[in-house]
């Protein structure tokens, strides 16, 4: 595609080229040519008449003789490089410029006819045979009393007109090709700022599918092409990103993985070949049995996460009564909170408030915000979930006054897997995928989450909610 891009390009400038050459040379010698006879015969003319009507007459009406009307007429046939003749309506000559007076020889112009130049002031051909070669002729009748005595005949040679002509023609051959010369210009600039910079886009465009996303490249123009660049740049920039993601993502649910199953198989080894003595296995099959639940706590989470993903913006928004989800979400977690003497302490605004959103989404989000406040929370501490209105907004907050997160992780804690070197001794059965699932689920609702900590003083995250117009119903 390279090459016969360019070579198509070239081609087109010299079929230009040849055609322009092929133009100049058909039409501007035959309409120049016209011209020049056309502009010449006016001339011709307005003379043959100017002297038809002056010495012509005058030799006519006997007012001058014929020996001072040749020399007049020989001095203006010399100036004008033409050949003038007085001719007698029947084709006698009477005066020729190019010829002494010879009264003696009667020199007649076989079959002339005056009106030879009807329709047009001029005629081009050897007059009558009176010429060898082409000469452009114009009459002018000699009148008086009415009657048309004789014309004036002014001829000039075709060959004059010709190499007028020739001198015009090389000045348009010369223009042309210096045209020719400068439209190069536009090659160089089509070289520059189309082939240049599409060579480098195909190229990356290759490297891009032979999957070296990473291949990056610059075209310095701020035009469509330069545009293109900077999106296929870009492009490529994101699928590459997306591709570490991927990676980096497989590569995590590979160890999340492999770490409760080699757990698991070494106590089953060491429980079949003696190791563990059968007393004891009860409290191995415990591990076990938390093990088995981590796997199936993170397909489960896994899976949410792709369903959000791939329908991530099919929500079944509903309005509902939020004060009863977030109730019935801590009750869910009386036997944990019993266990670590932690307390689940709700203040929340009004008796009933409504929201509009995705019902079973937002008591994912409460459960997992929950979940994680109380395993982060020191043994009898209290939890606080409050609510507040602002403007048309509900923001819930789920305050803990646990282990709080160290400062450089609080950016990271809404990545996959992410888990904080703190919190891995208090939560071994942590996926690191709960506060991915919280992101995922409030932006689909298009609503934001916000989280302050300090690191061994606690946490608190807030989030908000869309209110239901069902409140103002209400009031
Ligand atoms: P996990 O399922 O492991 O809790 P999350 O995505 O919910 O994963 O949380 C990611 C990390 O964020 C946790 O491992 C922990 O380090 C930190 N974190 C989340 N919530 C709290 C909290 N309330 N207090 C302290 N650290 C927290």
């Amino acid at each position: 595609m390279r090459k016969t891009l360019y070579l198509k390009f070239v081609l087109a400038y010299f079929i230009f080229g040849v055609f322009s050459f092929i133009v100049v040379s058909v039409f501007v010698p035959s309409m120049t040519t016209e011209r020049l006879v056309r502009e010449k015969a006016e001339d011709l003319y307005s003379e043959a008449v100017l002297i038809a009507d002056t010495y012509a007459t005058e030799l006519y009406n006997s007012e001058t003789d014929l020996e001072t009307v040749k020399r007049q007429l020989d001095a203006l046939a010399l100036y004008m490089k033409a050949i003038i003749r007085i001719v007698n309506p029947s084709g006698r000559l009477v005066l020729d410029t190019d010829a002494p007076i010879n009264v003696e020889e009667v020199v007649i112009i076989k079959d002339f006819d005056p009106t030879v130049t009807s329709g047009s002031y001029y005629v081009t051909d050897n007059f009558f045979d009176s010429f060898d070669s082409e000469v452009l002729s114009v009459l002018a009748p000699i009148t008086s009393n009415y009657m048309v005595k004789g014309y004036v005949v002014i001829h000039y040679n075709m060959s004059n007109i010709q190499a007028s002509c020739n001198s015009l023609l090389s000045v348009s051959y010369i223009t042309m090709v210096v045209l020719f010369l400068l439209s190069l210009i536009i090659l160089i600039f089509f070289t520059e700022l189309v082939y240049v910079p599409l060579r480098k886009i195909t190229y990356a465009t290759e490297q891009y599918a032979s999957g070296n996303m990473h291949y990056e490249f610059q075209v310095d123009s701020e035009d469509e092409i330069g545009y293109l660049a900077g999106c296929l740049n870009y492009m490529a920039s994101q699928i590459a990103g997306a591709e570490d993601d991927q990676k980096k993502f497989v590569a995590n649910i590979s160890h999340d993985f492999r770490s409760p199953l080699t757990s698991i198989r070494g106590y089953l080894d060491a429980m079949m070949d003696g190791t563990i003595p059968p007393e004891m296995h009860d409290k191995y099959l415990n591990i076990l049995l938390n093990e088995t639940e981590r796997l199936t706590k993170l397909t489960n989470s896994l899976l949410t996460l792709n369903n959000l993903n791939t329908k991530g913006m099919l929500l079944d928004r509903t309005d509902f009564e939020i004060n009863r989800i977030i109730r019935s979400t801590a009750a869910s977690f009386e036997g944990t909170c019993r266990q670590k003497a932690v307390s689940v302490e709700l203040i929340l605004t009004d008796d009933e408030m409504y929201v509009n959103a995705d019902m079973g989404k937002i008591q994912r989000v409460l459960y997992n915000l929950l979940d994680n406040a109380i395993k982060f929370s020191h043994h009898s501490s209290v939890i606080k979930v409050e609510t507040s209105v602002k403007k048309n907004k509900l923001f819930i907050s789920v305050k803990d006054s646990g282990i709080g997160i160290p400062k450089e992780d609080l950016k990271l804690i809404w990545d996959r897997f992410y888990k904080s070197d703190v919190s891995r001794g208090k939560d071994k059965k942590g996926t690191g995928l709960g506060l991915s699932i919280v992101k995922e689920i409030l932006n689909s609702h298009e609503e934001h989450i916000n989280v302050i900590s300090t690191e061994g003083a606690g946490s608190e995250f807030i989030f908000s909610l869309s209110l239901s117009e069902r409140n103002e119903e209400n009031d």
